[in-house]
């Protein structure tokens, strides 16, 4: 029997209410469908989410012999999209650092290929189905989950949840998750969203919106709406394939979908349709999380890396002796590997290694590398540079509270110390003002004089 199947696709994407630029891109040609989250800050992130989508543009329209070709080629498309990325941040030291979601999904023959890395999400709606979300999260809060370390519950509303382990444009290196393909069914409905969608909203809520008979074009601007309702924190893309069954398929969207082998349940995994497989065994290898990081004490070496180091020496991990030290600066770059994350105050993405922050040690200005924040007890923080001299209690008090609370950020040490600097002219430009008997911004009872290096 003959069944054809035909895939509509409905998109949408908005800044959200927080944002000032939207970072996210989407993709929806004939038979490949994407989106990408860009991070990076402002421009960096455009700019990584859109160059990710080419390869996988590329896809569109091609045929291939057998599910494995089109699982490989859009494999083959991520790892592309992650060489041009990492390319274009090279090339444009304003673009250093700049990363991107990339969650991407082909159509053929009726079955669905998704290839995946980041926090964007794929889901699967089947009529009568509860949701079932087909990707993984490459979190730290995912990883957390299923270490025990955090419930589902406590990890839906962490707010580090956006701390990614994985993304496009990092390192030249790239793990792509993939899955056995996913024989479609009339009805179903396939979703791929930032998680400027699924943050917000949850599962529950995207269920009740999905299985609606509105219009796709208007489920995707309710879906957006909704999360905006919500809030809006971040960006919102979303990309609805909706599935139905003709007996035509001419100027469908499924060109080359044509029949269909017998549907097996959804997960039944090892029997291939016999039409087109051609060969034994499994038709798609499977790129998940690989073995040695589950049973590797992930978050135990975290905790030791991510613990103060070197305080006592003042430095923390620093640069120059990395490199002078292979050993150390694979450790570090593994740290980076796994811990790309959102800085919850700017909402920007940085990379564990590259990030720092102006914070209080003992009431002096401090500067730290990392983010001012534990996961389940771990600490992502640790002195870069002490000794500044700069009390934080003769700061304006409104950059006090900030420097307390390491809610400034900087992108570099060099721009680090920089701020450094800026606070130690604005003490010094105080002083002057007020003179040496200052009821204002300065701390009466600290003696004059204390504040200079020790
Ligand atoms: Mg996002």
């Amino acid at each position: 029997m003959t069944r054809g199947l035909r895939v509509e696709a409905h998109s949408a994407t908005d800044v959200g209410r927080v944002r000032e630029a939207n970072e996210d891109s989407l993709l929806t040609g004939s038979t490949v469908f994407a989106v990408a989250d860009g991070m990076g800050g402002h421009q960096a992130g455009e700019v990584a989410s859109r160059t990710a989508l080419e390869p996988i543009r590329e896809l569109d329209g091609q045929m291939f012999a057998s599910d494995q070709d089109a699982q490989d080629a859009l494999i083959e498309a991520v790892v592309e999209a992650n060489r041009a990325v990492v390319a274009e941040g090279d090339a444009d030291p304003k673009l250093s650092g700049m990363g991107t979601t990339l969650t991407a999904v082909t159509v053929r023959d009726g079955k669905l290929h998704i290839a995946h890395v980041g926090d964007s999400r794929a889901y699967l709606l089947r009529p009568g189905d509860s949701i079932s979300q087909l990707t993984t999260d490459h979190t730290l809060v995912e990883q957390l989950v299923r270490d025990g370390r955090l419930s589902r519950e406590e990890a839906a509303t962490h707010p580090q949840r956006s701390v990614i382990t994985r993304a496009i444009g990092v390192e030249r290196e790239i793990e792509v998750d993939s899955l056995p393909p996913i024989e479609l069914q009339p009805g179903d409905q396939i979703l791929l969203c930032s998680d400027g969608l699924t943050g917000p909203l949850d599962d529950a809520e995207l269920t009740d919106l999905l299985d609606s008979d509105v219009d796709g074009d208007e489920v995707c601007r309710r879906l957006i709406a909704s999360a905006n309702d919500a809030g809006g924190p971040d960006n919102i893309t979303v990309v609805l394939l909706r599935v139905s069954g003709t007996r035509q398929t001419a100027g469908g969207a499924l060109a080359d979908t044509e029949s269909l082998p017998p549907v097996p349940p959804p997960g039944g995994e090892g029997r291939d349709g016999p039409p087109s497989a051609g060969q034994d065994g499994p038709t798609t290898r499977i790129h998940t999380r690989s073995e040695d990081v589950s049973t590797d004490d992930w978050a135990e070496r975290m905790g030791h890396l991510a613990k103060p180091q070197g305080v006592d020496a003042g430095t923390g991990l620093n640069l120059k002796r990395e490199r002078g030290n292979r050993g150390r600066r694979i450790v570090v770059v593994g740290l980076a590997v796994v811990v790309l994350l959102a800085l919850a105050a700017g909402g920007t993405y940085a990379l564990l290694s590259r990030a720092y922050f102006i914070g209080d040690l003992d009431g002096e200005v401090t500067i730290f590398h990392g983010i001012p924040s534990d996961v389940a007890g771990i600490r992502l923080h640790w002195v870069a540079e002490r000794g500044t001299g700069v009390r934080t209690d003769d700061l304006p008090p409104f950059i006090a509270d900030r420097v307390r609370n390491g809610e400034v950020t900087a992108a570099s040490l060099v721009e680090a110390r920089r701020t450094v600097e800026r606070y130690r002219e604005l003490v010094e430009e105080a002083e002057d003002d007020t003179g040496p008997d200052p009821d204002g911004a300065t701390d009466p009872d600290e003696p004059e004089g204390e504040a200079t290096r020790p």
